[in-house]
């Protein structure tokens, strides 16, 4: 027997051939099937139910299956597991198919390709966070980075060398990466968090590219959008490339490209983020960032935009002066401010809801949504009458949609359902046709129900009920025990039979059928009328998109700025002088997330001053004091302090100057970073190295106990060289805390370095933590009280402060000569290892030196030395 694939298997096949690299939805009826190993990997995925349905070549073919209306959950969890789903509609009634013959299979297509960058349901979607997909292009020598957010149509490109890859990934957060075939982008891709896409040279012509974006933006030239590089087009083309493949042809509406210099933004690497956590904690959530302790946006879109602001804090002075002027005039005007964000909290996402509208993804409620958000936007204008600058400027963005909320108040009913499929959504009083033909509809309905009662009558049987389904539409309907009078004159005669089933009998009526025609064709004329609403309305939502999406651009604006300002109010925070200086002055700082952690503890934070005053040196902090006492948490205060004074919000100190800092980096000692598990003194190193050969006179450096991660000496080393090289050749601002106390006396050497000091008091024998910052350099390291606090035995404490004072004795008697390495060292560069303070033990190969006399080998001796030697080593 021949194993002939069925019609349908054949079709399932070739569309499966046509869509490579994703699992394929084929859509039978009220469910999304799949076949072979595609079913395989999804009930695994998904967890559901792998069946057989049918052979294929002589075997079983495995098959699972989702329902359709609860197909998104679904989708997300194969999203989020990695996969890209490829969804194969029906594309004609099953009846069409029925036509063309019995062997004839329903025409189906893929009408789209979910992945991770593309996504546009709200279900899908996080709503405070962006959803981007990325593309990275080279051309020749030029390379550049574009990303967009399809749910929110915002479209931008920046030049891109590979090397500022890792960093500007780490910036986005995309959730996909298009990049060249073979390009191995892999790792980096997959230290960002997103997934890989690798797509064909064809994707990346820039030729093609320009052809590409002047389609999806309907214009013959780009010209009007400025000009971008070859790397650039290369790169936005790929995404336009992308989106019609994964959209099927119906792309998403994007505002026009938006070319970003990095010349913009202060620059802050992966680690940076990482170890900052300033939108994601470090163990991977968003609590415990500083963007969820300071996040107090009321909308969606405000949400997203505060993230983008704390990912990429300005270098703009004048913008950042205007953002604070703004924050400034609401803190000042904190009864407006609490009602501006009264009336933010209605602002529905209308970005969202636009684009959905955009690729006919929408429904009544995406309408709804621009209804309200447009609404609201006009009454916050109108509260915004007195304002200047910024949100002057924003509040002229938010009016003029009067005809537009004017129809769309008029046609939507005030809840409209989420599809548009089934009616129901367009007000009584819009449309008179529609208005007349419900009223039939609706009447027919009272008739039914007045005719059922003359059956009965008529009958004698009061238990007669007219009734629907799908199969007969309306019948009469009566229990089997009354069939043989119903079947018999005179009732026969008005009564025609239609179906027994077991205990029913059913039965239609001539005027029974004509009624069930007339208000079936008056459902369906109400039901093409609503589309038709819909339609008018979709159309004159998208004439005003761009308006739409500036409006909506304003309001997030607003509530950012709304957001700040309720922050610097209920926290006591202040504005922030900034300029192009080289200051670094803050009085009274805090960490606002180990603040908050303490305050729900009910304990006080303590807080500091920091100064790395103005002038032509370097300013550099160095910082000991035993661990526990806060140096980490002073570090990281003080770089947050500048993230948030350059994102143009006020800050968590009694005052603060902060000169532009155009880098940020920071760096922790490997100590603190196990849980990463990879050699990690090795990535300390790359890390510090890549601070080294970066940072300018502008950047601002936190490095924490940069060197613990080796032995002591070298660890010294390593800081002391370090240090001497953000001094000399870097020459920019930097707070370096260690545990390393000989490196404090580096303060008298270099000019700009200075001693501080987390102070603790000794008492009984305890230390207590006054987490106060101090200048001046700690004169040990309490360590061996912090042993005791942590719970070490009492007999290895007692042993461990005998030997931290036969050490320290022999350092002050010169065995270890920590002071006169000072002396004798050159600036600028690294202390050469002195030996070791400890005795050492002797190793096997120096224990077989010790017994040579080289003087006394032969040249045979000596070689079969070097063997010998090499065995041991
Ligand atoms: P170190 O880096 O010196 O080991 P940390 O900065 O990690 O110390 O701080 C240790 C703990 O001390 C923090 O978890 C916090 O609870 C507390 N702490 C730090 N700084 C302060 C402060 N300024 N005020 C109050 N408590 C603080």
């Amino acid at each position: 027997m021949t194993d002939q694939p069925t019609p349908m298997m054949a079709q399932y096949l070739a569309i499966r051939e046509a869509n490579p690299g994703a699992l394929l939805f084929y859509r039978m009826g009220d469910f999304y099937e799949m076949f072979f190993e595609d079913a395989v990997a999804a009930a695994a995925a998904l967890d559901i139910a792998l069946t057989k349905r049918g052979t294929h070549l002589g075997q079983p073919i495995p098959m699972c299956g989702v329902p359709v209306h609860a197909a998104e959950s679904y989708l997300l969890t194969l999203i989020r597991k990695g996969f890209r789903v490829a969804i194969a509609e029906q594309m004609e009634d099953p009846a069409e198919a029925r036509k063309r013959g019995s062997k004839s299979v329903v025409a189906r297509d893929v009408v789209r390709l979910v992945t991770p960058g593309t996504l546009t349901e709200e279900s899908l979607l996080e709503a405070r966070r962006h959803n981007f997909l990325a593309a990275w292009a080279q051309v020749r020598d030029e390379a550049a980075l574009a990303w967009v957010d399809i749910s929110t149509g915002a479209l931008r490109v920046a030049p891109c060398p590979l090397p500022r890859l890792a960093p500007e990934l780490a910036r986005h957060a995309p959730r996909e990466l298009l990049a060249l075939d073979g390009s191995r982008l892999d790792d980096i891709a997959h230290e960002a968090g997103a997934a890989l896409t690798e797509l064909s040279a064809a994707s990346f012509d820039s030729t093609a590219a320009v052809r590409r974006l002047g389609d999806l933006y309907g214009v013959g030239t780009l010209d009007g959008f400025g000009q971008f590089t070859r790397a650039e087009l290369a790169a936005m083309g790929a995404i336009a490339d992308y989106l019609s493949l994964t959209q099927r042809g119906r792309m998403p509406r994007l505002s026009p490209p938006v070319r970003e210099s990095g010349a913009g933004v202060m620059q802050i690497d992966a680690a940076t983020r990482r170890n900052l956590e300033l939108t994601q904690a470090l163990s991977g959530g968003r609590e415990g960032s500083l963007l969820s302790a300071i996040d107090r946006t009321v909308t969606a879109a405000g949400a997203r935009l505060l993230e983008r602001r704390i990912s990429a804090p300005s270098r703009d002075l004048a913008l950042i002066h205007r953002r604070q002027q703004a924050v400034a005039a609401l803190v000042d005007d904190s009864r407006l401010t609490a009602r501006l964000r009264e009336a933010l909290a209605l602002v529905p996402d209308m970005d969202r809801a636009l684009s959905r509208l955009g690729l006919d993804r929408g429904g009544p409620r995406d309408l709804a949504a621009i209804r309200g958000g447009l609404a609201a936007a006009e009454r916050i204008a109108a509260m915004l009458s007195g304002a200047e600058g910024l949100l002057a400027e924003a509040a002229g963005d938010l009016v003029g949609h009067d005809a537009l909320t004017g129809l769309l108040d008029r046609a939507l009913v005030a809840e409209p359902p989420l599809l548009a499929r089934d009616g129901g959504f367009v007000a009584a009083g819009f449309d008179a046709e529609l208005d007349e033909t419900r009223a039939l509809r609706d009447e027919g309905r009272g008739v039914i129900a007045r005719m059922q009662a003359d059956y009965v009558a008529e009958t004698g049987i009061a238990s007669l009920k007219i009734k629907h389904n799908n199969v007969l539409g309306y019948f009469i309907e009566t229990t089997a025990t009354h069939a043989e009078r119903m079947l018999a004159p005179p009732l026969n005669a008005r009564f025609i039979h239609r179906q027994t089933t077991a205990s029913q009998i059913r039965f239609t009526t001539v005027e029974l059928s004509e009624l069930e025609t007339r208000i079936l064709n008056a459902r369906d004329r109400a039901l093409e009328l609503e589309r038709a609403v819909f339609a008018r309305l979709l159309a004159a939502v998208l004439d005003q998109s761009a308006r739409i999406g500036q409006a909506a651009r304003a309001l997030a604006e607003i509530d950012v700025g709304a957001a700040f300002a309720d922050l610097a109010t209920g926290e006591g925070w202040t504005r922030p002088h900034v300029d192009d200086g080289r200051a670094f002055v803050v009085e009274g700082g805090r960490h606002p997330v180990v603040e908050r952690a303490l305050k729900r503890k009910g304990e006080p934070f303590v807080a500091n001053d920091c100064a790395l005053t103005e002038g032509d040196t370097p300013a550099i902090w160095l910082l000991t004091g035993p661990n526990m006492a806060g140096k980490s948490t002073f570090l990281r205060q003080n770089a947050l302090i500048a993230v948030l004074a350059q994102a143009g919000g006020f800050v968590p100190a009694a005052r603060a100057h902060v000169g532009l800092v155009t880098q940020l980096f920071s760096r922790v000692g490997a100590a603190d970073d196990l849980a990463r598990g990879r050699s990690t003194f090795m990535v300390e190193m790359v890390e510090t190295a890549a601070i080294l050969n970066q940072a300018d006179a502008g950047a601002l450096v936190i490095l924490d106990e940069i060197g613990r991660g080796t032995a002591t000496w070298d660890g010294l080393s390593i800081a002391w060289a370090v240090l001497e090289h953000l001094h000399g050749a870097n020459r920019c601002r930097a707070l370096f805390a260690t545990h390393y106390h000989e490196m404090t006396q580096l303060a008298a050497k270099l000019e700009g370095v200075e001693n501080a000091t987390v102070a603790v008091r000794e008492w009984e024998g305890e230390v207590v933590f006054l987490h106060e910052v101090r200048k001046g350099a700690a004169d040990r390291s309490y360590g061996v009280q912090v042993a005791r606090l942590a719970g070490l035995p009492p007999a290895v404490v007692d042993r461990a402060r005998e030997i931290l004072d036969a050490l320290e004795a022999g350092a002050r008697d010169g065995a270890a000569r920590p002071a006169a390495l000072i002396d004798d060292l050159p600036l600028f560069r690294a202390a050469p290892p002195p030996p070791p303070a400890a005795p050492a033990r002797e190793s096997a190969v120096e224990a077989r030196l010790r017994d040579i006399d080289p003087d006394r080998l032969t040249p045979r001796e000596a070689l079969d030395l070097v063997y010998e030697l090499a065995a041991l080593g």
